[in-house]
């Protein structure tokens, strides 16, 4: 006997599941994400399996669907409907396979299609014509929504005159993505709830009693097989499909056939992979016996034919805790909220943090602090809070309020009329800087390999860097939620964020980004103090002592370093352990020693830190600026404004030739 808890255990999945398939299937309006339901369904099978005595026919394992809604006509069906089995991975399939071959005694091919999310619709026709069209409901009866199918333009209301008397047609009618996002947007803007997702806006669209409504939504059928046809036998499904080809539906053009399980595996994995290639939302792959006669023979369970399964694709939604609601400054200035969440795996990432898109995204979509809410991660796309599920709220949740100052610099926000967006308009306000970010991991700075400006922008907008020396404590679960980055990416990105502690004072200098301090200047700074703390403790005196630094980058040079923005990213970095001394270079003599440079325009012998390295090799300084203390002025190909000024004050100028001959090289 099961134990007490068992029993109770099942019961208690069954009314579970009970309740959530009427929400689903009734009610159009999910509480839970298909992958929480699955699971409850395959723990109650696991239970029903491993206590035969608590097997029963009211079980929701044993049921198709639900029962149909009582604001439809029912219509029975002329051949039953089913589900499908699930499958979750290669060995699953495998598994599946064996058991049709053994039962059949040979080996089946295979025809595999996509699994839109959408609603199962059963079209007859008579005559030619379309006569009723209803949904699946428990299998055996569904509702009539003949008025609103007939609306769908893709679903053909005649038949040519080739047509049997009497055909039964199976197919998925879906809400095409963009479609689903249009209407999602005008439902919000009209003050309305958005669909959680396009299976739900098919549904909800489909389920409507008023047609005319049914026909605004720009719906679309793909038909996938034949429930019953008069006159006519096949031999294979993909043979009826091409009939109905023929007939006018519209059959999706991604199905293939295949001699092996592997194969339909390999397919299964391309479609995972560029699901969000297509232009409606596919939840995975049908993997079908092709040849009807063994169809016959592999039979049905009592929920689903043993002839065809379905592999599912990873989860792109589910539900979780959300913790808190932050705002994050992105690169124009605009100040979103966005998600903290308890972390949830999804697409095959651990989610921890999702967009809100804006405050007043946050008030209509109602989000408050400490809801249960659904959360999706599909493709490129940023993992978003679609909705909150109120029916799992406590009473202790709190509404988010915006801020009303940049939570940076502390200007106030602003927005202007029609905008949805908040904006901290002040321009040098230290959250802005995606180009900052970017700057500080380029070449001639940090040099951190695999910090683009893409990945600059997500990690800004994901709210995991808000300045560069939170780079220094990203983790890889944190990147592991970019989709670009995989293993082997976030691997390489935090071993060049760690070798870039090794990098040195001047390339510090030049990746804080003070104005007008590039690489020249930064060297002269290190070799001069010796260390950021010296640097930052110099008076304007001493900075403007230095050959090549004049009066007004020394005054940027102090502010630099007055600000407390610039203050937080130095103690992130030395808490880092970023080295920023620099041991003064043994002072070089050579033939330049005491012989000061400038360099203007391209060379074509060496790239600009090379001429300075073999200056300085040679006990010469490069310095960035024009002043009278410069003994030469290098002048490449297309020279800048040092020229000019270099004329006017009358130095000495050097092309490149000339500087080869000072050089004896
Ligand atoms: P199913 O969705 O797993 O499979 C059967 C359905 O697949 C068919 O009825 C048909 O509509 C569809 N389909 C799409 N393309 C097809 C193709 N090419 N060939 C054949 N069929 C195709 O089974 P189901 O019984 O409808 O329901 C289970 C699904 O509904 C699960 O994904 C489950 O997670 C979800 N669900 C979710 C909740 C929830 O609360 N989130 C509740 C109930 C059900």
């Amino acid at each position: 006997m099961p134990s007490s808890e068992i029993v109770e255990r099942v019961e208690q999945l069954r009314r579970s599941i009970d309740y959530h398939s009427h929400r689903y299937y009734a009610l159009d309006d999910p509480e839970i994400a298909d992958v929480e339901y699955d699971a409850m369904v395959r723990e109650l099978a696991e239970l029903e399996e491993a206590h035969p005595e608590l097997a029963s026919e009211e079980s929701p394992t044993q049921k198709v669907g639900s029962a149909p809604s009582e604001l439809f006509a029912a219509v029975e069906h002329p051949t039953a409907m089913w589900s499908l089995d699930n499958v979750f991975s290669l060995e699953e399939l495998l598994a599946w396979g064996k058991r049709a071959n053994r039962i059949l005694g040979s080996a089946a091919d295979f025809y595999c299609e996509l699994k839109v999310d959408g609603l199962a619709v059963n079209l007859v026709y008579e005559g030619g014509e379309l006569t009723s069209a209803a949904t699946r409901g428990n299998g055996r009866i569904g509702e009539d929504i003949t008025r609103n199918v007939r609306t769908v333009p893709s679903v053909p209301s005649k038949l040519p005159n080739s047509a049997p008397r009497q055909l039964e047609v199976r197919g998925e009618i879906f809400m095409p993505t963009k479609a689903f996002e249009n209407l999602n947007d005008s439902l919000v803007a009209a003050g309305g709830r958005p669909f959680a997702n396009a299976r739900n806006s098919a549904a909800g669209s489909l389920r409507q009693k008023d047609p005319s409504i049914t026909a605004r939504r720009h719906l679309d059928i793909f038909a996938y097989s034949i429930g019953s046809i008069q006159g006519r036998r096949f031999r294979k499904h993909s043979d009826a499909l091409d009939y109905l080809i023929e007939l006018g539906f519209a059959v999706m053009e991604q199905n293939r056939t295949y001699e092996t399980l592997e194969e339909a595996y390999e397919f299964c994995r391309h479609w995972e992979s560029r699901r969000h290639d297509l232009s409606f939302e596919v939840d995975g792959v049908v993997v079908k016996v092709n040849d009807l006669d063994a169809r016959e023979e592999l039979g049905y369970t009592s929920k689903s034919p043993r002839w065809a399964t379905a592999y599912k694709f990873p989860p792109e939604e589910k539900t979780t805790l959300l913790k808190d609601i932050v705002v994050n400054v992105g690169r124009t200035g605009a100040v979103t909220p966005f998600a903290l969440l308890e972390p949830v795996r999804l697409s095959g990432a651990i989610v921890s943090q999702a967009t809100l898109h804006n405050a007043d995204e946050v008030e209509r979509k109602d989000v408050r602090i400490g809801d249960t809410v659904l959360v999706r991660r599909a493709g490129e796309v940023i993992p978003q809070v679609i909705a909150p599920i109120p029916s799992k709220r406590t009473g202790k949740e709190r509404k988010f309020v915006m801020p009303t100052h940049c939570p940076v610099c502390d200007s106030k926000l602003a927005r202007e009329e029609g905008e949805a967006v908040w904006r901290c308009l002040n321009s040098r306000c230290p959250s802005r800087g995606v180009e900052e970010l970017f700057h500080f991991g380029s070449r001639s700075a940090m040099d951190i390999e695999g910090l683009g400006y893409k990945a600059a922008v997500w990690l800004r907008e994901m709210g995991f860097v808000s300045d560069p020396g939170d780079l220094y404590s990203l983790s890889k679960e944190q990147l592991l939620q970019l989709p670009l980055f995989g293993e082997k990416k976030a691997d390489q990105l935090l071993d060049s964020i760690e070798r870039s502690k090794q990098a040195g004072l001047a390339r510090v200098l030049v990746a804080l980004g003070i104005r007008d301090v590039g690489p020249p200047t930064a060297r002269l700074l290190a070799d001069e103090f010796g260390s950021i703390d010296r640097i930052a403790a110099a008076s304007q005196e001493e900075l403007t002592a230095i050959e090549g630094i004049g009066p007004i980058v020394a005054e940027r040079i102090r502010d630099f370093f007055a600000s407390p923005a610039s203050k937080r990213i130095l103690g992130k970095m030395r808490a880092a352990g970023v080295v920023m001394e620099h041991q003064r270079p043994k002072i070089v003599r050579g033939p330049l020693t005491g012989q000061s440079f400038v360099l203007t325009g391209g060379l074509e012998r060496w790239s600009r830190d090379e001429a300075g390295r073999i200056i300085e090799a040679a006990g010469g300084k490069v310095v960035s600026s024009v002043s009278r203390k410069a003994s030469y002025v290098v002048v490449g190909q297309n020279p800048g404004s040092k020229l000019a000024r270099a004329e006017t004050l009358g130095i000495p100028l050097l092309d490149e030739q000339g500087l080869a001959d000072l050089l004896d090289v």
